[in-house]
């Protein structure tokens, strides 16, 4: 039996190697790296994909949240509202900027900071809500806007795992002041390295991130604000360019697969979708929102057992991983911010209950029936 890794690139750079190659080989021959004309193309496709007006690309998912951070001039001691179950980069930014992460518990079904606890959340050192769409589904940005509105609050996307997916028809880094995307070969539309891209809908906030993207120079040599090296490589812009034409195709991919997981746990009767049992079963889908598309960069259950199913999987050869086994608020690194276990019990309990299984597009149906199959022998012993 062939081994079912969580991620196969193999798989889908096999797809498309041609076109990969010929981008490559056309940056080459232009020896053009860094910014330039492959840049401001993929920085007009992504923002034509996302809804917006402007992209601006940059080095990394991490460096988007750092520099939109900096664009809205967030300062020593000022706060920003996040949610405590995502990627490190999320809470990272914040601190780097000596502003101070206040984290706001999740929606356990979503996974998603949860929109009715953050107005409590709010005092007058804060500045801005950085909502985190995690998996691939967007986070309640009606409510979160509305928000934001009576406070006169900035709110920066992190859309890291959700380009894509809307809200309401509206994508995903379209409905808030700035849009954070990352490129890293693991997202859904993965580059060759590291790179990302800030959107945004208001000119005077793209071009702050412009600016600031490239050491505040303007002109060259001519320092307008301290900003520095967030800048994408031609390279990257041009692999991505040739992969955006696939993303829809990809996306439908995952959603199929996330369909086959859904009906193949309900009617094998390890999972339920009635309220009442949904909790009492070995397996807890992740519970779509119905607010829009869930484009499913992860397939997130909360399980019985973890330790004990992983292994089973492993011996299996089927790879799963844990996204994230520690939530923010209980890192290490922000000892002494004043948190401690049991301010965020939903994400607390995500992180000890949540799984990703492999969902990539290239999986076919026989692979996600092995998947699915290894789960329900596991659980049925
Ligand atoms: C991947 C990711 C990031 C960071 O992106 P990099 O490109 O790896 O720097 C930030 N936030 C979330 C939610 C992510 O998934």
């Amino acid at each position: 039996m062939n081994p079912i890794p969580i991620l196969d690139l193999k798989a889908q750079y096999a797809t498309i190697r041609a076109e990969v190659e010929s981008a490559i080989a056309r940056v080459m021959e232009s020896q053009h790296f860094i910014l330039g004309p492959e840049v401001e193309a993929l920085e007009q496709e992504i923002a034509a994909y996302c809804g917006c007006q402007s992209g601006i690309g940059v080095s990394s998912g991490t460096d988007a949240l750092l520099v939109s951070l900096m664009a809205i001039g967030l300062q020593p001691g000022d706060e920003v509202i996040t949610s405590p179950y995502s990627f490190f980069a999320t809470a990272g930014a914040i601190v780097r900027l000596g502003a101070r992460p206040v984290f706001v518990d999740i929606d356990l079904d979503t996974l998603n900071i949860d929109a009715s606890l953050i107005e409590a959340a709010i005092t007058e050192r804060t500045r801005a809500i950085l909502p985190v769409h995690l998996a691939g589904q967007m986070a309640d940005m009606d409510a979160i806007m509305a928000i934001a509105n009576r406070h006169g609050l900035y709110v920066i996307e992190d859309a890291c795992q959700a380009l894509g997916a809307d809200f309401g028809g509206r994508r995903a880094g379209s409905i808030s002041h700035l849009g954070c995307f990352s490129f890293f070969p693991s997202k859904n539309l993965g580059g060759a390295g590291d790179s990302g891209m800030v959107t945004a809908n208001d000119p005077a906030l793209a071009d702050r991130v412009a600016l600031l993207r490239n050491h505040g120079h303007r002109p060259k040599y001519y320092n307008q604000a301290v900003g520095g090296n967030f800048r994408m490589d031609a390279l990257q812009a041009a692999i991505l360019r040739a992969k955006l034409p696939h993303l829809e195709a990809w996306t439908a991919a995952r959603q199929r697969n996330a369909t086959l997981y859904r009906q193949f746990f309900l009617d094998a009767g390890f999972a339920s979708e009635t309220p009442e049992l949904r909790e009492q079963k070995p397996v807890i889908l992740p519970r779509e929102t119905g607010w829009g598309r869930h484009i499913y960069h992860l397939y997130q259950v909360r399980v019985q057992n973890r330790a004990g199913l992983m292994a089973h999987l492993k011996a299996n050869q089927i790879g799963s991983e844990i996204y994230y086994p520690v939530p923010l608020h209980l890192q290490a690194c922000f000892e002494g911010m004043g948190y401690a276990k049991g301010d965020c019990p939903n994400a607390e309990r995500a992180a000890e209950e949540t799984l990703a299984l492999p969902i990539y597009p290239e999986m076919n149906e026989i692979q996600i029936q092995r998947v699915a199959d290894t789960l329900a022998k596991f659980y049925s012993h």
